[in-house]
């Protein structure tokens, strides 16, 4: 029998936000394909490559670009090894998967696409500045692709988190430094994941059909200082 529901691809869904958001659609009846990094290296343009040739044969309707590294560094410090690895996974991934899912969507007339991005695409701290030009890039080329895209009934937007409590967090923030950032955010606590899928989940949906381009921000009030 036919599998006539709609089917989304998440990044760097083994754990963190990509889990959470593979996990809510699946219980919302999405069939996701959520490859292991053996499958897809996004640090890796072959890896990539080879995976969206694979993507043709395949039904995408919603993609969610999640999958991101933070490796903090002073502008002085930074290598040019973890800066190519975040330009790739960060950006170069992201553009690559939109491009091979893009006309499969458009044949259709339906498609969501959604961009993890981050505050620090807005705002910035030290050691992040690999990371802050690596997601403002990413809005850039949302609401980029968002003008093509529009017209073919895709929508695509950027979803802006705060901090999340997740490995990412835990490896770049010492137990003091979250304590002191959670008492800075307007809700005084840092979110779960379960808050970012939520919005990430209502961007994939049907709910959502006149908002596309943007940088949706979900910090509990923090960028609002
Ligand atoms: P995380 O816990 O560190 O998980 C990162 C995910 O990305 C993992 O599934 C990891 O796979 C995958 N990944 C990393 N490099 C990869 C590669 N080369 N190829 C394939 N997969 C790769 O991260 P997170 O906190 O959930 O963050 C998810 C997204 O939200 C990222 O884009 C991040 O920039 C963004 N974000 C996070 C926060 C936060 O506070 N946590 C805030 C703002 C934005 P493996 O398991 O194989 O390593």
């Amino acid at each position: 029998m036919p599998d006539d529901r709609r089917t989304a691809l998440v990044t760097g869904a083994s754990r963190g936000i990509g889990a959470a958001i593979a996990d809510s659609l699946q219980s919302r009846n999405w069939h996701v394909l959520r490859p292991a990094r053996a499958e897809l290296d996004l640090a890796s343009a072959d890896s990539v490559r080879i995976y969206c040739e694979q993507l043709a044969q395949q039904k995408v309707d919603a993609l969610v670009n999640n999958a991101g590294v933070n490796h903090l560094a002073s502008l002085a410090e930074i290598s040019e090894c973890h800066w190519d690895e975040m330009l790739r996974v960060n950006l170069t991934s992201t553009r690559m998967l939109m491009q091979a899912v893009a006309p499969g969507m458009a044949s259709r007339g339906w498609g969501r696409i959604v961009n993890i991005s981050s505050i620090f695409s807005l705002v910035t701290r030290s050691r992040r500045a690999a990371y802050s030009a690596t997601k403002a890039a990413l809005n850039a080329l949302t609401r980029a692709a968002a003008v093509e895209l529009g017209p073919r009934g895709i929508l695509v937007n950027a979803l802006c988190p705060g901090y999340v409590e997740t490995d990412m967090t835990k490896k770049n923030n010492t137990p003091a430094e979250l304590a002191v950032i959670a008492g800075s955010i307007p809700l005084g606590r840092l979110a779960l994941p379960s808050e970012i899928v939520s919005v990430a989940a209502f961007l994939c949906s049907d709910e959502v059909s006149y908002l596309t381009g943007q940088t949706i921000v979900v910090d509990g009030g923090f960028t609002c200082q």
